[in-house]
């Protein structure tokens, strides 16, 4: 099957397409054919376009809203320009698959797309009022365009992460407040965690419920989970995709109390509080240079600049300090995955943040390290660590992919 997978978000839409079928999945044989990004939808969007194995096409277009931005994606698929192996017409598209950010407590695995699905999705929109609008707007595009007939599926970021216990997910608040908001943990990236933690078992040989390990998705966006004999037990990020580990320009972790503290200081409101925290603090707010952490270590190697130095060590040290906590909690791990842009190819932040942890019994073996970037996967651990790590890259869109198809298929899935 040619499966659909988009991802949109609130001004851009991420596309793949992926040849899969659960003979495929089985073997390890399925495949991207081709992909794209449109970024400022709503205006004059910059498009990149890719068949796999070709250049990318660079183009703008103006595009009115996301229907239009998916509607120039479907187009440029069936165009004799683009092709695609194996598609020639709409009908070469088999199931569309949905990212879709907040599945609240409603959605503990995918499902396929109907109006009750979508009005759930709605429902949640109060918990992220910024994603889960410009998720809705992808799947009703995409049902107007390609019509009811053509299956789609909905596959939560929150989905992982519903094993954990109440003693992870909830906050020590009242607790009306979980029962009449439902303010509790729900934990993001988790088609990343579990795609990591999936790939990790598959590298060892290991069933998923011998897998015990930290995963830790650093990216723009930066989360660790817990996997404890293959579920998600605790991860980092909160009621939003806000908490836990310093980010390319969100905090993570802050006293509470710095928020009231800074309105009455600065004089500014929760609104423009809220947009600091989430647009201007973490690698960004600290070097007050760039949230790109490449920049950052260059900055620093290149000018020895101090606030970029400071930049990348907190984020290294917030990271150490979940290392730490979840290690606790697990009651010990056997390894520690690195995924998302900076885990999958900065060998000197991962570094960073290992280091100090050889009395746990882990060294980084730098060889070894230095090695993995681009896309590679491997251990970075010398051969006789006791507490391993990994670089496993990530492939959400690939999971996303195989759900469509099972869920479709009604095939029951292991996390
Ligand atoms: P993502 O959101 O997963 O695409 O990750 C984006 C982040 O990965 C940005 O901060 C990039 O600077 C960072 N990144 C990508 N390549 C490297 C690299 N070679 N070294 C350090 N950071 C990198």
């Amino acid at each position: 099957m040619n499966i659909l997978v988009l991802n949109c978000g609130s001004s851009s839409l991420k596309f793949q397409i992926i040849e899969t079928d659960l003979d495929l999945i089985e073997n390890d044989a399925d495949r991207r054919l081709a992909s794209g990004l449109l970024e400022r939808v709503v205006g004059n969007a910059l498009i990149t376009l890719q068949v796999e194995g070709q250049a990318k096409i660079r183009e703008t277009a103006p595009l009115r809203d996301h229907k239009a931005a998916i509607d120039y994606v479907l187009r440029w698929i069936v165009s004799p320009n683009s092709n695609i192996n194996h598609i020639k017409s709409l009908a070469d598209i088999h199931a569309v698959g949905h990212r879709v950010v907040h599945g609240g407590e409603n959605f503990t695995k995918s499902v396929l797309i109907d109006e009750n699905v979508i009005e759930q999705i709605e429902d949640n929109i109060e918990l992220a009022p910024l994603h889960n609008p410009a998720n809705l707007k992808g799947i009703n595009g995409a049902r107007e365009l390609l019509g009811t007939g053509v299956p789609q599926v909905a596959v939560f970021d929150t989905a992982f992460h519903s094993t954990m216990p109440e003693t992870s997910y909830l906050y020590a608040l009242p607790y009306q407040m979980y029962r009449r908001h439902r303010v509790r943990r729900y934990g993001f990236h988790g088609t990343s965690h579990r795609y990591v933690a999936y790939r990790y078992r598959q590298l060892l040989g290991i069933e998923r419920e011998k897998t015990n390990i930290i995963t830790l998705h650093l990216g723009n966006g930066c989360s660790a989970c817990a996997i404890k004999n293959g579920d998600s037990l605790d991860t980092s990020m909160g009621l939003t995709p806000m908490e836990g580990l310093v980010m390319g320009t969100r905090s993570g972790d802050v006293d509470p109390s710095i928020l009231e503290f800074i309105h009455l200081k600065e004089g500014i409101g929760m609104r423009d509080i809220d947009t600091m925290l989430n647009k201007q603090s973490g690698l960004l707010g600290i070097s007050g240079l760039t949230n790109d952490m490449r920049e950052l270590l260059a900055e620093e190697q290149e000018k020895n600049d101090r606030r970029a130095r400071l930049a990348i060590d907190i984020f290294c040290m917030r990271a150490k300090k979940y290392i730490g906590s979840y290690l606790a909690e697990m009651g010990g791990a056997d390894s520690i995955v690195f995924t998302g842009g900076i885990g999958e190819n900065s060998a000197a932040i991962r570094e960073r943040i290992c280091k100090g942890l050889e009395w746990m019994g882990l060294t980084i073996d730098k060889e070894k390290n230095g090695a993995l970037f681009g896309g590679k996967e491997g251990e970075i651990s010398t051969s006789d660590s006791r507490l391993k790590a990994f670089v496993i890259p990530t492939n959400e869109e690939m999971l996303i992919a195989r759900d469509t198809v099972r869920t479709i298929k009604n095939v029951p899935r292991r996390w």
